[in-house]
C-alpha cells in the first residue's frame, strides 16, 4: 500500500505539527517551578509513549526526574521495562508523585530519591540509596539542571555563579563517579547538555558555560570507560517546553515567542526527547560512545 492511513498516527507524523506550536503566556513561578502549575501543560509520553522492551530488567538512576524532560525519559524508560529511581528537589514532590504514579501503572518501580545534588555529599548518598532499592544501577541519566537568566554580567552574582556549577556540572562528575563504582559491563550514562553549549545566550553566561563543559566531561569520560563496557553519551536538546523556562530561565517578556526560531518553527515537547535516551540507554546503541544527540528542531549543531 503507497498511501499512509489516517490510522497509522504513531509511524506517520508531520513534525511541523506533530505538537502545537505554543505561545505560553508570560507567567512565573518560584526557582525550580512545577510541571503542575506550566500553563500550557507539557507533553511527557504519559498518554503516548509504547515501550517494545528495550530496557527490560534495567535499573536507573535519572536525575531531575519529576517533571520536564527527565520525567518524559522516566517514563519511557519504565514503559520500555526499566525500573526507575526519581532524583529531584524536595518542594517538587507533587509532580515526582506524579511521575511515580505513572511508572507504577506501567507496571514497574519507582523509587522517589529527593534531595538537593549541589550538596557534595548528598550526591554520594543518592547513588548508594538507588543502588540499594533497585538492587543495583546500571543505567545514569544526569539530567538535572539549573538555568536563570541575567541580562547583564554586571549584575551576575558569585553565589549564583557557583550555583550553576554546582548543581550543572559538579554534581555531574560527583554522581558519576559514585555510580561507575557499581556499575557492571554493559551499562550507559546519559548526560543532559544543551545547544547552549554551542550557542550561548548572552545572558546564560554561568549555564551555557556548564553545558559546553558537560559535553566535554562526557567525551572525555567516555573514552575512560570504554574499555569497562560502560557507555557514555550526550543529549543536547533546543528549546523545549519545560517549568525550567518560567523559573527565570528566560525573560518573561521572551516566553509567548519560545522556541519559534528553531527550523521547525515551534518549540519541542519533553517527550520528543524521551527515544534519544532510551537510544542511547538501551544496547542497540553499543558502538556509539562520546556522541552528542542533538534534539533541537532542526538548529545547526556541531
Ligand atoms: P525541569 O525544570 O523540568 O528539570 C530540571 C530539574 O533539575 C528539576 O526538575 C529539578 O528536579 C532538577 N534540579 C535542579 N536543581 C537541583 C538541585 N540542586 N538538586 C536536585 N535536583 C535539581 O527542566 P528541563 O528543561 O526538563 O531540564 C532538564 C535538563 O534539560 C536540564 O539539564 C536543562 O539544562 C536541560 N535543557 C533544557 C532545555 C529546555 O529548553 N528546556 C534545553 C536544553 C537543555
Ligand atoms: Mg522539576
Amino acid at each position: 500500500m503507497s498511501e499512509h492511513s489516517n490510522t497509522d498516527q504513531l509511524t506517520f507524523q508531520n513534525p511541523v505539527t506533530r505538537f502545537p506550536s505554543i505561545s505560553p503566556p508570560e507567567q512565573h513561578q518560584p526557582e525550580p517551578g512545577l510541571d503542575q502549575k506550566l500553563i500550557p501543560q507539557t507533553d511527557r509520553g504519559q498518554h503516548s509513549y509504547r515501550g517494545t522492551g528495550r530496557l527490560m530488567g534495567r535499573k536507573a538512576l535519572i536525575t531531575g526526574a519529576d517533571s520536564g524532560i527527565g520525567a518524559a525519559v522516566a517514563i519511557a524508560f519504565a514503559r520500555e521495562g526499566a525500573d526507575v529511581a526519581l532524583s529531584y528537589l524536595p518542594s517538587e514532590d507533587p509532580d515526582a508523585e506524579e511521575i511515580k504514579e505513572i511508572i507504577e501503572q506501567s507496571g514497574q518501580r519507582a523509587i522517589l530519591l529527593p534531595g538537593d545534588i549541589s550538596d557534595r555529599e548528598f550526591c554520594e548518598q543518592l547513588v548508594e540509596q538507588a543502588v540499594e532499592q533497585l538492587g543495583g544501577l546500571d543505567a545514569l541519566v544526569n539530567n538535572a539542571g539549573r538555568q536563570i537568566a541575567v541580562e547583564d554580567i554586571a549584575d551576575l552574582s558569585d553565589e549564583q555563579w557557583t550555583n550553576t556549577y554546582e548543581t550543572n556540572i559538579h554534581a555531574m562528575y560527583r554522581i558519576a563517579r559514585a555510580a561507575v563504582k557499581h556499575m557492571p559491563a554493559g551499562s550507559t550514562i546519559v548526560n543532559t547538555t544543551s545547544i547552549q553549549a554551542y550557542k550561548p545566550s548572552t545572558h546564560l553566561l554561568d549555564y551555557a558555560s556548564t553545558k559546553a563543559a558537560i559535553n566535554n566531561f562526557s567525551k572525555g569520560l567516555a573514552q575512560a570507560l570504554a574499555p569497562k563496557g560502560i557507555r557514555v553519551n550526550a543529549v543536547a536538546p533546543g528549546p523545549i517546553w519545560t517549568p525550567l523556562q518560567v523559573s527565570d530561565g528566560q525573560p518573561k517578556e521572551a516566553l509567548p515567542e519560545f522556541g519559534k526560531d528553531t527550523p521547525l518553527g515551534r518549540a519541542g515537547q519533553p517527550t520528543e526527547l524521551a527515544p534519544a535516551y532510551v537510544f542511547l540507554t538501551s544496547p542497540e546503541s553499543s558502538y556509539v560512545i562520546g556522541e552528542t544527540l542533538n534534539v533541537n528542531g532542526g538548529t545547526p549543531s556541531p
